[in-house]
């Protein structure tokens, strides 16, 4: 039986690892007013929480701010290695503020307007200038997560259309407007996100995440702007638009990693599609070697109640079948009213299922187009080893990331410990299926590593005597290049 979640097995400062249970599949929290306390965030990392995801669509710079100091000393007090993962809100359109409650009722005309005022049930506001020039007559409107629905009937003015309100409902202030028929010309960045971008860059977190992207130009052009700044933070484009959908193999493709937006993604594509389209993105992404999170509504009754649906138990185990990286947690942790039941429960679930077979290795074989076909190989030979031989570890250097990422592709049923002397990579790799980052800056010789490695590993309680560890290495070490050779060593 593997060790419950919040039960350690050692203590130990020495090396950028904690002793914590490990799962493989990860779990991303969002930080909000129900986690960021200090003393709560420090017991939700100790249950599970891997990555921590600061949502820019809510909370002013100074929280934001607050709380990447508070996640960076937990992460060094605690020795968990924490992800934090900084997420634009990209061009979502909302309505703005409303007194109150306002009630749609079905077959009342409403005017969506552009200028800016206090919306009532006669007119909304929307925060998007192009809205009467972008729409037609014809195309529907859904506000709030796809609750009330409206539909164009007329272009009033440059200003203003006309609607009809085809499902009623109650709307309270600036709840999010999906056009899911119509084709926006909103840039794929707003001024909003350039201000959030520069600002997350400075306080160094270690991924971003893009809304509503549409095509591998906008995460092309977010990728550059990180460049410029001088980073090299790597980029998540969420998917949830039908156009995203449409062009999910490039944008994988310029991508470092992958979200499945359901929430989103459930308003603007049919609801029944959107288990299927999981499931193919989460294969595209694993065929790949770039991590992929499944995110919204996992735990979502658990915002108010103690305890899941079956359905939502049932959700968050087959993501960890499907093979996952990571599972998101949205209002549950960051509003919710147990957040620490929650990163609990979705611990134990992952827990369970990862004890079944059907999570690991497959033997699906790297794929020979790849421009590091090579290198794939060697980390694909080191997973079926470890499988062949019931190896407790696999160990790799990494300077890049490379080894970790493609390793955790295979997904192996050893743990996979990834050595490095980049502290923001141990962070990053955080995400990423199974990855358990050590710091280690010693790269004098080979044999050195290799017998530094199975004395951390030891000292660590992760091996003992007669075990076998699959070292996946670079030589000569000093170079630093792309891993080119194995070696199998057992624990004397
Ligand atoms: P959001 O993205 O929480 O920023 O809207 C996730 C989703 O849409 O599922
Ligand atoms: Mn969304």
């Amino acid at each position: 039986m593997s060790t419950l979640r919040g039960e350690f097995k050692t203590i130990d400062t020495k090396y950028y690892m904690s002793a914590r249970h490990y799962n493989r599949t990860k779990i991303v929290a969002t930080i909000g007013p129900a986690c960021d306390d200090p003393e709560i965030l420090k017991e939700l990392v100790l249950k599970g929480v891997d990555v921590c995801r600061l949502n820019f669509s809510h909370g002013s710079h100074e929280v934001h701010k607050a709380n990447v100091k508070t996640i960076r000393s937990i992460a060094e007090e605690t020795n968990c290695a924490l992800a934090i993962l900084q997420d634009l809100q990209g061009p979502k359109l909302r309505i703005g503020e409303v007194v109150g409650e306002l009630l749609l009722e079905v077959g009342k005309k409403v005017i969506l307007s552009t200028e800016k005022q206090i919306s009532t049930a006669e007119l909304l506001y929307v925060n998007y200038e192009n809205l009467p020039t972008d729409c037609n007559p014809g195309e529907r409107v859904l506000l709030n997560d796809g609750k009330c629905e409206l539909i164009i009937t007329r272009k009033i003015d440059d200003k203003n259309l006309e609607s009809e309100v085809i499902g009623g409902g109650v709307l309270t202030s600036n709840k999010g407007f999906n056009l899911p028929e119509s084709n926006l010309s909103v840039p794929s960045l707003t001024e909003k996100d350039l201000k959030d971008l520069h600002y997350g860059l400075e306080l160094g977190v270690d991924w971003v995440a893009l809304s509503f992207v549409r095509r591998a130009e906008d995460i092309i052009e977010l990728k550059q702007l990180i460049a410029k700044s001088g980073k090299k933070t790597r980029v998540i484009a969420k998917i949830e638009k039908p156009e995203a959908v449409e062009n999910i193999d490039s944008i994988i493709q310029v991508s470092d990693g992958i979200m499945v937006a359901r929430g989103d993604l459930g308003v603007e594509i049919p609801l029944q599609k959107v288990p299927l389209i999981q499931k193919s993105i989460v294969n595209k992404c694993i065929k790949v070697s770039k991590p992929v999170i499944i995110a919204t509504q996992m735990m979502e009754s658990m915002i108010v109640d103690s305890m899941p649906t079956r359905a939502e138990i049932t959700d968050v185990a087959n993501a960890v079948l499907d093979g996952a990286d990571a599972v998101m947690l949205s209002a549950e942790t960051s509003v919710g009213k147990h957040p620490k039941k929650v990163i609990e429960i979705m611990g134990k679930i992952i827990t369970d299922v990862e004890m079944d077979s059907g999570v690991y290795y497959k033997g699906s074989k790297p794929d020979s187009s790849s421009p590091s076909f090579a290198s794939d190989e060697v980390c694909f030979t080191a997973v079926r080893m470890s499988d062949h031989l019931n190896a407790k570890a696999i160990v790799a250097m990494t300077k890049s990331g490379f080894t970790g990422f493609k390793v955790a592709s295979f997904r192996p049923k050893s743990s996979v410990f990834i050595f490095t002397d980049n502290r923001q990579l141990l962070n990053t790799l955080n995400l990423v299926w199974g990855v358990r980052g050590i710091f280690y800056d010693q790269f004098v010789s080979t044999d050195q590593t290799f017998e530094d490695v199975i004395r951390i590993l030891e000292e660590k309680g992760e091996v003992e005597k007669g075990d076998y560890i699959i070292n996946c290495a670079s030589m000569p070490i000093h170079l630093k290049r792309r891993t080119n050779a194995i070696k199998v060593s057992v624990v004397e």
